[in-house]
């Protein structure tokens, strides 16, 4: 249960980190969706201090300590993944209308929001999945 609350505590601490930097240096058209799929692709980084403190605080088995470093590799990878998704944002709001302001009102279609959520969500359910199945696989749930 302590390290599930470690986890949800870095994530919300990586959350509030990329509001917070939103909130005073971005000025953009459909900024909370894009913010939604950044705060996901930031979120990556919080499994490696995750699985980096893990490694630190427990004598795994080979296996498992292989496992954390699997964990670690795959989000640095997703991380990066998020990042090519986020550099296409502005591109997948041009194809779903033109001349798209600073305050344009208008609402994206279904293509865009899955274009600019899609990858960034599925790799947050996926590292989450894994370090639920790790963590709890090795009883530390409990702890
Ligand atoms: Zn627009």
């Amino acid at each position: 249960m302590k390290w599930l609350i470690v986890l949800f505590l870095g994530t919300a601490a990586s959350a509030f980190g990329t509001l917070a930097t939103n909130g005073v240096t971005v000025r953009r058209a459909h900024n909370s969706i894009r913010l939604w799929s950044e705060s996901l692709a930031n979120q990556q980084l919080t499994y490696v201090a995750f699985f980096c403190s893990f490694l630190a605080a427990f004598d795994f088995t080979e296996d498992y300590k292989n496992l954390c470093f699997l964990e670690i590799f795959f989000s640095l990878i997703f991380f990066i993944v998020g990042l090519i998704n986020i550099r296409r944002h502005e591109e997948f709001v041009e194809a779903d209308h033109e001349r798209c302001a600073p305050k344009c009102a208008n609402r994206l279609k279904g293509d865009a929001v899955w274009n600019i959520l899609g990858t960034n969500t599925i790799l947050g359910v996926a590292s989450l999945a894994f370090t639920l199945g790790l963590v709890l696989s090795l009883q530390l749930g409990k702890r």
